[in-house]
């Protein structure tokens, strides 16, 4: 049965700016223009509401992964919704393709249901120089027919593919991408400047955790980086860990592409809302001690332990953004990128009532998704 609700007094974050002592009115699972008369009120004055996290970038948390069984998924979609994240793309690491096209059947089961949002590719179309946590035996170059066999295999649900395009066929796998409206995504990749420019020419419109996984920036070989900085098209990911980018290095990105062009993702694995062990990304072993996963051999950074209310909290109180640029990173620009902002991203009557209370050191205080508490407000 539906119910209605009012959260009163808030420091409420619109698409239009801030409002202190704002209403929001929550009849069943959406956002209502008003209450009816009599409706409970909860007092949340000295807090933050906020739109619930809308995360692009994730493969797992709570000690699963996406990558695993119905049950993994779940666990991983809860223990990221405890986080603020009521919104969730799952992303695949590089793995063999028929092990792919299963998984992306799995998922889609799960899209189709609304636990999670839609499917991200993060390989197998990457580049071996840029490998990051992914089996190097597993890669392979960018073969159309290759990538439509995952976008059908995923049945309407996969949203992005992370590929390298300076791969052989990889141009032409962006146009693929881009005509069956699934974001093609420039990331592991070890692209020039020019390289990269091509590629979004032919449609490719996201930056996979910039900086991460591609060539640095040099002043005679600018490389992907600048390119995706510099054009409007695209959106930049980032993950705002404090590991993954140095602090300069992550406000350089957000000041110069602004804040509609940034989506904070957490490129979660599976000790995010976890702790600290030995896990396994896709067919990898990862060892995570004091919060970073590190792949056993190599070393590499194998994903993050990130979840989006650190994020957040980060992005406020050491990098010094503006609440509103923080909001638009972690709900508004994800949700109309993925295409879901005609329900999630924004308070707005008709929205889904998805939100998250802040305290006024921007600790995560509750979670309510689809009109009802994931974490009970904790107030005072
Ligand atoms: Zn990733």
């Amino acid at each position: 049965m539906a119910t209605s609700k009012v959260l009163a007094g808030a420091r409420v974050v619109l698409p239009t700016g801030i409002v202190d002592g704002g209403r929001v009115s929550v009849e069943g699972t959406r956002i209502a223009g008003s209450a009816p008369e009599g409706t409970e009120v909860l007092d949340v004055s000295g807090h933050w509401l906020v739109p619930g996290f809308v995360d692009m970038h994730n493969h797992g948390g709570g000690g699963a992964a996406f990558s695993g069984s119905a049950d993994d998924v779940l666990t991983a979609v809860r223990a990221h919704r405890a986080h603020g994240t009521t919104t969730v793309v799952a992303s695949t690491v590089t793995d063999d393709m028929g092990v792919l096209a299963k998984q992306a059947g799995l998922l889609s089961e799960l899209a189709e249901q609304g636990d999670i949002a839609g499917i991200h590719f993060e390989g197998p179309f990457i580049s071996p120089c840029r490998k990051g946590a992914h089996s190097e035996a597993l890669l392979r170059d960018p073969d159309p027919a290759e990538v439509r066999k995952l976008i059908e295999a995923a049945r309407g649900r996969a949203k992005m593919m992370t590929l390298a395009a300076e791969l052989p066929g990889g141009i032409d796998s962006v146009r693929l991408l881009a005509d069956h409206g699934v974001i093609a995504a420039i990331g592991h990749t070890d692209a020039t400047y020019e390289q990269t420019v091509e590629a979004i020419d032919a449609g490719a419109t996201v930056a996979t955790h910039l900086f991460n996984a591609m060539p640095v920036l040099g002043h005679r070989s600018p490389g992907p980086i600048a390119a995706l900085l510099e054009d409007e098209r695209v959106t930049v990911e980032l993950i705002n860990d404090g590991v993954h980018l140095h602090q300069a290095a992550l406000e350089l990105a957000f000041h110069h592409a602004g804040a509609a062009r940034v989506a904070f993702i957490t490129d979660a694995m599976d000790a995010a809302g976890s702790g600290d062990g030995r896990y396994m990304l896709g067919p990898l072993e990862v060892e995570v001690a004091d919060g970073v996963a590190r792949l056993v051999e190599g070393g590499s950074i194998a994903g993050s332990t990130l979840t989006l209310d650190r994020a957040f909290k980060r992005a406020v109180t050491v990098d010094g953004l503006p609440v509103g640029d923080v909001v638009a990173a972690l709900s508004a620009n994800p949700a109309r990128l993925l295409g879901l902002d005609d329900r999630v991203g924004s308070l707005e009557p008709g929205k889904d009532a998805d939100l998250v209370l802040l305290d006024e050191d921007f600790g995560l205080r509750g979670v309510m998704r689809h009109g009802e508490w994931v974490v009970e407000p904790q107030l005072g």
